[in-house]
């Protein structure tokens, strides 16, 4: 008897399986189409300081909120790619209508921006009608249109110290800068309690934990952060940075290593910047997950169809204009 093997059917794909088949690019590859779409589209890449270190090597600027609508507000390129959440993109809208601004995952938002509505803020002025609000660059369209100024953790402190005397003043929507704020300028002012949820989060303990480890490390604090007060409050003298002030400070500083009391992107944007000193995370886990969203693939995909594109709708773009006009002239 003979034996003949079976004819093992060779497995049939069906054709809708074969659509949904992927090939997922190289590094390399995203590299060389990003190059090669950025030029085509005459496109700029702005990326925040807490992006991933890939995206932020691949942006023709890397900065905080008030660098990169600067960036925005004077581009050339005909396409802004926004490396960073909705506001920003939002913001970059506001300055420079003219441009398509893309933000490559719409659903990179803040949960800073999240706890302050534009209804809030006139439900305050419809209490104060003669008061000033002044809004953190962290909010929505909507809300920057409805505030008197905007500003940055930069220049809060100026922008508050300008405002005339005896106006009721409304500060939205961080508390923890507006207790920065207020400790500076001593004006009483009406606090929004809000938060973002990465800066609340490091706690004293974190601080401390990394003070005992790295002993000569010098602190490098942002006015965000949940801990700053109790921090401050232990020691008077320190001093709180904005993200670029904490540059500045880290290359004027005689120490070699530093703690870096912020979002942990911050240390990428550090380490770059000033190669020969160390920069330590006061907590791995002060991530922020909605800037972390945008990745090569999605700034490859946005050049590639022009999309998700942000837009803001006209008539709130010029009202939202004159605070962020405000803001960026105070430096
Ligand atoms: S770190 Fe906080 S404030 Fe900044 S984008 Fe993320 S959620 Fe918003």
């Amino acid at each position: 008897m003979t034996h003949t093997n079976p004819i093992i059917p060779k497995p049939q794909i069906p054709h809708r399986d074969l659509l949904q088949l992927r090939v997922i690019p190289t590094k390399a590859e995203l590299l060389e189409d990003i190059a090669r779409l950025r030029k085509e589209r005459n496109a700029v890449i702005l990326a925040h300081n807490y992006q991933l270190p890939e995206v932020q090597a691949i942006a023709d600027y890397v900065g905080d909120s008030l660098g990169l609508s600067r960036q925005a507000a004077q581009t050339a390129a005909d396409v802004i790619v926004f490396a960073g959440v909705h506001f920003m993109a939002e913001t970059a809208v506001i300055l420079n209508p003219s441009k398509i601004v893309l933000l490559p995952d719409l659903r990179a938002g803040c949960s800073l921006a999240d706890t302050l509505t534009a209804q809030g803020v006139r439900d305050w002025k419809a209490k104060n009608p003669t008061g000033l609000v002044v809004t953190y660059v962290n909010t929505t369209a909507e809300v920057k249109a409805e505030s008197d100024y905007c500003c940055t953790s930069g220049n809060a402190v100026q922008i508050v110290q300008a405002l005339p005397e005896d106006v009721p003043i409304l500060f939205a929507p961080d508390r923890y800068l507006a207790a920065h704020v207020i400790r500076e300028t001593g004006r009483q002012m009406d606090v929004w309690d809000g938060a973002c949820h990465v800066h609340q989060a490091i706690r004293p303990e974190d601080v401390t934990c990394q003070q005992a480890a790295y002993p000569n490390a010098e602190l490098l604090i942002h006015p965000e952060c949940g801990c700053s007060s109790r921090i401050l409050s232990e020691f008077p003298d320190l001093k709180l940075y904005s993200t670029e002030g904490m540059i500045h400070r880290a290359q004027a500083s005689e120490a070699q290593e530093f703690i870096v009391v912020t979002e942990i992107g911050m240390v990428t944007r550090l380490s770059n910047d000033i190669p020969d000193k160390t920069f330590i995370p006061v907590s791995r886990t002060a991530c922020c997950e909605y800037m972390k969203m945008i990745t090569l693939e999605s700034v490859r995909d946005a050049l590639l169809n022009l999309q998700p594109r942000v837009t803001v709708p006209e008539e709130i773009r010029v009202c939202a204009l004159i605070p962020l006009e405000r803001m960026i002239a105070k430096g």
